[in-house]
């Protein structure tokens, strides 16, 4: 249920009707707007006496929020959500372009991968050390080694760095981490989610192989509701039947998600289509759609990448990419 306050109404009347929907157990999520405040009932609003609440003098109006995701609703914040991770801001008419290689493999790899990116524009520079592969033979990642090597490839670049946990246990090696990453395997790790919530780190969350985006909105209230609202979404593509491609990118997920939550959302054309040659042309498109930032892989050398080197860009063709994202971006303002 939200509550929309009167324009005028003083920070004592409003912390006082606060105060009394506390009472009767209820979250109240409070959205301060430049010209409204309003205030989003969480928890069993069955015993709100609707009728009462609307004739308070203060109060505009009433409405029940239908859908179950509420602290993620766009009708309970309707400001877009911009999240900032050092100088770089993402959401709300703020895009980030996020690259660098599927894993970190060697401290020479991700030092170059992280300068050659800087040079051609991303923000910021991701890079995995904890690897879910479908294979429990395939290379799982460095881990904390991994961890130690992309924070030296941000000292060296003053790029903010992302990287994927797997597992609550590792949560101590994020502690100089700039976004948490959890991966489409793990959208519904709920223990994991709700672990994340009561940090304070942006946790980018991408979207599960074969979930819809209402399940998305759900898993990012599991975050929210313990505390942490700095959440990023990710569509990466969803299973179809379609086998060209390894993913099937679903671009209306860009403006559905914009209608129904305030949470940016960026696009990872690199997992959604697999194959290094149709990364460009949907990151182009990702960014028409009004994305709020690109999640690309881009390796120095993609043949003999440990991971994902089919859908690796190389830096040259990253740069190419990111003029065009820049010119495709103007064009839409
Ligand atoms: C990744 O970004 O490294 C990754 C594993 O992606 P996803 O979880 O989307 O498969
Ligand atoms: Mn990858």
């Amino acid at each position: 249920m939200i509550a929309v306050l009167k324009h005028g109404t003083t920070q004592q009347q409003t912390d006082h009707l606060v105060a009394w929907l506390r009472s009767m157990n209820l979250d109240v999520h409070i959205s301060q707007g430049q010209d409204i405040t309003i205030l989003g009932l969480i928890g069993d609003t069955s015993r709100v006496d609707i009728d009462l609440l609307g004739s308070l003098e203060i109060v505009d109006t009433i409405k029940r929020v239908s859908e179950p995701f509420k602290q993620a609703n766009r009708k309970f914040h309707p400001e877009d959500t911009v999240i900032e991770v050092g100088n770089v801001k993402i959401g709300g008419g703020h895009f980030a372009m996020i690259a660098g290689p599927c894993s970190v493999e060697s401290e020479a790899q991700i030092i170059e991968v992280a300068a050659a990116v800087k040079a051609a524009g991303a923000d910021v520079l991701r890079g995995g050390a904890f690897k879910p592969r479908t294979s429990p033979y395939a290379f799982q990642g460095m881990k904390d080694e991994g961890i130690r090597l992309l924070l030296k490839a941000k000292e060296a670049t003053g790029l903010p760095i992302i990287t994927e946990i797997m597992n609550i246990r590792a949560l101590d090696l994020f502690a100089d981490v700039d976004i948490i990453q959890v991966g489409a395997r793990n959208m519904q790790n709920f223990d994991l989610l709700q672990e994340l919530g009561k940090t304070d780190k942006p946790i980018l969350l991408k979207r599960g192989l074969a979930n819809t985006l209402q399940e998305l909105l759900m898993s990012a209230e599991y975050i929210m509701s313990e505390g942490n609202e700095n959440v990023i979404l990710c569509e990466r593509g969803i299973r179809s039947f379609e086998t060209y491609t390894r993913n099937t990118l679903d671009l209306s997920a860009v403006p559905v998600l914009h209608e129904l939550t305030h949470l940016p959302v960026v696009v990872d054309p690199s997992h959604a289509t697999g194959k290094s040659k149709l990364v460009p042309p949907m990151a182009v498109a990702a960014a028409a759609s009004g994305a709020d930032g690109i999640m690309v892989e881009v390796h120095n050398d993609p043949a003999r990448a440990l991971c994902d080197g089919a859908q690796s860009l190389t830096p040259a063709q990253f740069a190419q990419l990111n003029k065009k994202v820049n010119l495709i971006r103007e064009a839409i303002v």
